[in-house]
């Protein structure tokens, strides 16, 4: 007997986005919400979902303002 791979009927339940900074693909799952913040798995960006359109998210660099992180 011969198993298919397990394929999830959701295929659509992921969006696809790229990293501005660097190309990296992101998963995001369609369930994301506006302002929502996401970070980048590969250079750590962090994106905030600025809009969400069917199957397209349009991410933003996140600028913190006013904090210093510095030590
Ligand atoms: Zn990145």
């Amino acid at each position: 007997m011969i198993k298919q791979a397990n394929q999830p009927e959701e295929m659509n339940a992921i969006i696809k986005a790229k990293c501005p900074d660097c190309d990296a693909e992101l998963d995001i799952p369609k369930d994301i919400e506006k302002g929502e913040i996401l970070s980048c798995p590969s250079c750590g960006l962090e994106l905030e979902v600025k809009q969400i359109q069917s199957g397209c998210v349009d991410l933003q660099e996140l600028t913190i303002e006013g904090e210093d992180w510095g030590e």
